[in-house]
């Protein structure tokens, strides 16, 4: 038989290990009051319903490796098409700002006269 409170093996007449009595011995309780033993089955039920992580199956490793490639191909696609925009904006205010410049030209020609 097991300890009634910690579990560890004790003799078949006990119900309660040597630790365990001493323990109790100094914090006694008057005859009469209801004492309650956890109740080891339902600790244990709770135990096992806690959801443990186990290692994902080759599947499952591939099926998430292809979500995140298609989450970077996107974000990949989204930001040059940013890139895009931008130096198009970029470019198109330039030429604007300097319409006596070429693009890529900084500096104006003069003649002598
Ligand atoms: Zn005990």
């Amino acid at each position: 038989m097991n300890c009634l409170k910690c579990g560890k093996k004790t003799t078949r007449t006990e119900a309660f290990c040597q630790e365990c009595m001493e323990v109790m011995e100094r914090y006694p309780v008057k005859p009469g009051t209801v004492v309650q033993i956890p109740n080891r089955n339902a600790v244990q039920a709770e135990k096992k319903n806690q959801p443990y992580k186990r290692e994902p199956s080759p599947a499952e490793q591939l099926a998430h490796l292809r979500g995140i490639v298609r989450w970077m191909t996107v974000t990949v696609a989204i930001l040059s098409l940013l890139l895009c925009l931008t130096a198009g904006i970029l470019l198109h205010l330039i030429g604007n700002d300097t319409a006596a410049y070429g693009i890529g030209q900084n500096y104006i020609t003069t003649s002598a006269d």
